[in-house]
């Protein structure tokens, strides 16, 4: 089966978070379906281990336009800076508010610092990122998508994921709030929801063969075990997928196909929510 195609030239595209795992992908996939890519990340060197070039030279070798901004999601003048910076390229067309960060703890050992920490870039960041998008799309008159990041722990509780999973449901709710209040601009806002996803996500080691590696080491934080297999005995597909797999499903909520599609949260997760 090949990958369906979207056509998104002339339009910009703004990924947070996009070096690595999961917006690495969703970045590279716009560059080659024509849209102009702005890649904003704290970092732009990828995590990954491999010789990969940063996210915006990897897309320009594949003959498409990127842009690297260095940004902190976290910081709201920051992400207005990178919306400001998508101007030079005529302006945002689809923000993807994907930047997270996760950070393991039970209930009990959660500090407020990692917590602050947690909600500056998870919720804020995404909070941040829909503000600015749509008041640059309503102050140019343009209609727009916007596609965030959440997660299966927008609405399923996992042990240790106190801060993390806290801060996913705030993402699926602020998506619906954006999407009930933009709907009347003609801008709609989407959440891709993805599973477990092979990335180095969480391991805050960027030299980390994988996320399962150490993010899911329960005996750390002194929580129960959650069995040899750890989370992914629980997926139906019996399988965690690759970044390049998700890529598709942010295209699609992004796209005309999608053009009655808002407040929606997309699961891509082999199944993991139906069980
Ligand atoms: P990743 O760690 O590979 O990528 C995250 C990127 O966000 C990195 O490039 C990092 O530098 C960047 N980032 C971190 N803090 C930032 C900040 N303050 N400002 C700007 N950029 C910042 O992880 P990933 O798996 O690709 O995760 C991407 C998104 O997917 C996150 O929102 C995560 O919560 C979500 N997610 C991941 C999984 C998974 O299994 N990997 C599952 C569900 C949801």
């Amino acid at each position: 089966m090949g990958q369906t195609r979207y056509d998104f030239t002339d339009e910009t595209v703004i990924v947070t978070g996009g070096t690595s795992g999961i917006g690495r992908a969703v970045a590279r996939r716009f560059g080659e379906a024509g849209a102009t890519v702005v890649v904003a990340d704290i970092r732009e060197e990828p995590k990954e281990r491999d010789e990969s070039a940063p996210t915006a030279e990897a897309i320009e070798d594949d003959g498409g336009r990127a842009t690297f901004v260095e940004t902190d999601v976290s910081s709201p003048p920051e992400v207005v800076s990178v919306v400001e910076a998508a101007r030079e390229f005529g302006g945002v067309d689809v923000m993807v508010n994907n930047a997270g960060i996760y950070r393991h703890a039970s209930l009990l050992e959660t500090d407020v610092d990692s917590f602050d920490q947690v909600f500056a870039i998870n919720v804020r960041g995404v909070f941040a990122g829909c503000r600015a998008a749509a008041r640059d799309m309503l102050e140019r008159g343009e209609p727009g998508s916007i596609v965030n990041t959440a997660s299966i722990s927008s609405e399923y509780a996992q042990v240790g994921h106190t801060m993390y999973d806290a801060s996913k449901g705030a993402v699926m709710m602020l998506t619906r709030v954006a999407a009930l209040e933009l709907a009347q601009y003609d801008i709609r806002v989407n959440a891709v929801a993805p599973g477990i996803i092979e990335t180095t996500f969480g391991s805050g080691n960027p030299d980390a063969e994988s996320r399962v590696d150490d993010q899911f080491i329960h005996e750390d934080a002194g929580l129960p075990d959650i069995g040899e297999q750890g989370q992914e005995a629980r997926i139906p597909m019996d399988r965690m997928a690759s970044p390049e797999e998700l890529a598709g499903s942010y295209l699609f909520l992004a796209a005309d196909d999608a053009s009655y599609i808002t407040g929606h949260l997309l699961y891509v997760d082999g199944g993991y929510q139906i069980v």
